[in-house]
């Protein structure tokens, strides 16, 4: 298991506040730190990084209204070179994410901004909740803007019907490294009046970038107070991050079993050994000859007792 605290020393953390009497919901991170530990991981090209910053600050905020262990994970597919985009979160703040292509380049936008619409393209947005109890819940929309953070509030409003403002930022540097990654959500909890509704929007209208707040040193709570701070806001506990990748030696010897007999004597063959690589964290595990050839006796070994099992039936 591959589990870190962020390298470059900086807290991240989920802030979350009621506010308004039970009216609004808010919830901001901070994410620098995870973010820029996934960019070296992965060699991220600076729209990569865009586009997985925003989508891992969503997943913390999302992770952040599970209860604990709770898993959620976030799936984009789009038409563009991007192709793909993963990020899990969970109820304890552990995170992880990947993108299918990091070594993307298209021209920035017409205001010189990174173009993670281009990037990504036509598409969907997915949100699987796993609260352990059997089928995860899966809820998807289709992309409407492409720079995720209004696809996140297309999400909300569409699929669990409440109306909500999704603010996402990176700010990547000269030396493409991260200088800022986070985000802010707003919801209107059920019970809310229509008044509130249009100060908020008219509140989140003149908040500068979440991405600039946090380069200037803002925190979670700076954010929250920045965007509705006349709303009151009461804080609950915050949350802190870290990298964590649930993959394993035992994860990776199961997908290998689950190849079967003929497939591992192909890769014996071929290539006398099997290297596997984990797309989130990029640890690497090999298998040589000799273990090939024993996970394939312990295939053999189990096919031979559920035979027996089944000639006893
Ligand atoms: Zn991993």
């Amino acid at each position: 298991m591959i589990e870190t605290q962020t390298k470059t020393n900086i807290k991240d953390y989920v802030a979350q506040a009621t506010a308004a009497n039970g009216q609004v919901r808010a919830l901001a991170v901070t994410a620098t730190g995870i973010v820029e530990e996934i960019r070296q991981r992965l060699d991220m090209w600076p729209v990569a990084t865009a586009a997985l910053g925003r989508t891992m600050a969503a997943a913390a905020m999302l992770g952040a209204m599970q209860k604990g262990s709770e898993r959620v994970t976030i799936q984009i597919i789009g038409d563009g070179p991007l192709e793909q985009i993963v990020a899990d979160a969970d109820g304890e703040g552990n995170l992880r994410g990947y993108v299918q292509n990091p070594h993307v380049d298209v021209p920035n936008s017409k205001q010189g901004k990174l173009n993670v619409k281009t990037a990504l393209g036509e598409g969907h947005l997915w949100v699987i909740r796993d609260l352990g109890l059997g089928e995860p819940y899966r809820g998807g929309v289709p992309l409407v803007s492409g720079e995720i953070g209004e696809d996140f509030a297309s999400y909300f409003a569409r699929s669990e019907q409440t109306p909500s403002v999704v603010a996402l930022g990176v700010l990547v540097g000269v030396d493409l490294s991260v200088r800022a990654a986070g985000g802010l959500i707003l919801q209107l909890l059920p019970g809310a009046t229509e008044g509130i509704a249009i100060m908020l929007e008219h509140m989140v209208r003149s908040l500068p970038p979440i991405s600039s707040l946090i380069d200037a040193g803002s925190t979670p709570e700076d954010i929250i107070e920045q965007a509705i701070g006349e709303l009151q806001p009461k804080y609950l506990h915050q949350l802190p991050l870290r990298f964590k990748c649930s993959c394993s030696r035992t994860r990776c010897e199961s997908a290998l079993i689950a190849l079967g007999t003929e497939e591992l004597d192909e890769l014996i063959k071929e290539q006398g050994e099997a290297e596997l690589t984990c797309r989130f964290c990029k640890e690497r595990y090999t298998f040589t000859r000799e273990e090939l050839e024993a996970l394939k006796t312990q295939i053999q070994a189990k096919r031979c007792k559920s035979q027996v099992k089944g000639d006893k039936d």
